[in-house]
């Protein structure tokens, strides 16, 4: 059998830096990492659209879901982004902060990153592809690790195979099993960072088609998240940034569905309702000629312009401008600002960035190892810790990972 000090399970963001980590902090080591498919970080090179956001300057607890909230804060604190940076740096890869917070390496890409990580990884440890870890099982000395291709002893274990999010990237729930399979909890799963399906009669019309607006997302009218920027209107749905990250409220809700999950849609958020309609009245003015169809063309997209004119109803599109009355421009004011969808679910895992819930975080201690089998640990998305966009949750894999080779101490085998 095979027999290794260090292995790591997961060639992916929280697998490749911790072995890079595991092998500066404890020299001599063997280190081992397993990935079950032909190639290492097929995740994190589709991160960012291709541009990898790493992290996120600021990132706090508060930006994080999921049931360990004291330890996320403290790993945070303990790693946080200015440390992810300077890792990345140690590695190669330099990094940018963007106007917005979020940090990306300064060449935006993530075939650069993942390169600079698999060449880091490599220089320390052993990474073998193509070959699953199947189950664990541990014991006073150390822990047997049977796989595709033999079994494996090792002082210690990190599982760090990531959650059922986008199964296109490696995404799969069965990496729970390792751990659930030795009595851990998981927790329900839901898709996060995800696009939205919805009543399509009047996005239909505006498929393919970007606005920067606002989104809110209510439960039965009450609001429960907002977010403003660019909105992609979808042949299911709703789709664009916006909307990804406040999609995590609608997953969970899907699998209940208790209760009706509308989105509102502010097109001109720049402009409250009154200095709307003072708007419309103005354009009424100068383009009374032109019909009801294209009175809104110039203001938005011409297609998006037809539909919040449908919106309002019975303002046929052959109506002379000049001839609409205020409560007529009170209604178009109400399509454009107050455009409700109803909201019918997610587009599951297979669309989703990241998934909420996963291995109970109350089952693990301060530094991620397993209160149960304190030779197995566990780092990145498996958990129970979900991040907002924005970078987060890759923070959370770099974090999560440094905990878990400060807890190794390096022992042998
Ligand atoms: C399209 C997309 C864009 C994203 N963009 C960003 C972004 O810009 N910023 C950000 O912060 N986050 C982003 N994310 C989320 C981020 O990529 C993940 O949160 C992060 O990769 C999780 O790291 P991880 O190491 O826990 O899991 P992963 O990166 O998913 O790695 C897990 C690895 O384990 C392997 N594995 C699974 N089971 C086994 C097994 N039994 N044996 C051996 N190996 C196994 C998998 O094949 C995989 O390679 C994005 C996600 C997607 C899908």
């Amino acid at each position: 059998m095979q027999q290794t000090d260090l292995l790591i399970i997961g060639g992916g963001a929280a697998g490749l830096a911790a072995a890079v980590m595991a092998g500066r902090q404890y020299a001599g080591r063997r280190i081992l990492l397993l990935e079950k498919t032909s190639r290492v970080g097929k995740k994190l090179l589709a991160t960012g659209n291709g541009t990898c956001n790493i992290s996120h300057r600021g990132a706090s607890v508060g930006n994080y879901h999921g049931d360990g909230q004291p330890t996320v804060a403290a790993l945070l604190a303990a790693f946080p982004p200015e440390r992810a940076q300077a890792f990345f740096r140690s590695v190669g890869v330099e990094t940018v902060v963007r106007e917005d917070d979020r940090i990306y390496p300064l060449c935006a890409s993530a075939a650069a990153v993942l390169d600079c990580l698999r060449i880091a990884a490599s220089a320390v440890a052993e990474l073998r592809c193509d070959c699953a870890a199947l189950s664990l099982h541990p014991d006073a000395s150390g822990v047997t690790v049977k796989t595709t291709a033999g079994d494996i002893r090792a002082a210690r274990v990190i599982v760090a195979v990531g959650g059922a999010a986008s199964p296109s990237c490696g995404g799969s729930a069965d990496g729970y099993r390792l751990l659930t399979d030795l009595g851990h909890t998981r927790t329900p799963l839901f898709p996060s960072v995800v696009q939205l399906r919805a009543d399509t009669r009047y996005i239909r019309a505006v498929k393919g088609l970007r606005v920067d607006g606002t989104v809110t997302i209510r439960h039965n009218g009450r609001p429960l998240a907002s977010q403003t920027g660019e909105i992609l209107f979808t042949e299911y749905g709703l789709s664009g940034p916006a909307v990804m990250q406040i999609s995590r409220v609608v997953g969970e809700w899907e699998r209940r569905q208790n209760g009706r999950m509308t989105a509102e849609l502010d097109l001109l958020p720049d402009r409250d309702d009154e200095a709307l309609l003072s708007l419309l009245r103005d354009r009424r003015n100068h383009l009374s000629a032109t019909p009801a169809e294209d009175f809104l063309t110039g203001l938005f997209q011409r297609r998006i312009g037809q539909t919040v004119v449908r919106m309002a109803e019975s303002i046929p599109f052959d109506r002379l401008a000049g001839t609409l009355t205020d409560a007529e421009l009170q209604r178009l004011v109400n399509a454009a600002k107050h455009w409700t969808v109803d909201l019918t679910g997610t587009q599951g895992f297979g669309g989703a960035q990241v998934t909420a819930g996963g291995l109970s975080m109350t089952e693990f201690d301060g530094s991620l190892s397993s209160r149960r089998y304190p030779r197995i640990a566990a780092v990145g998305e498996v958990l129970n810790v979900d991040g907002d966009c924005g970078g987060y949750n890759l923070q959370w894999a770099w974090s999560s990972a440094s905990a878990a080779v400060g807890a190794w101490g390096g022992d042998r085998l």
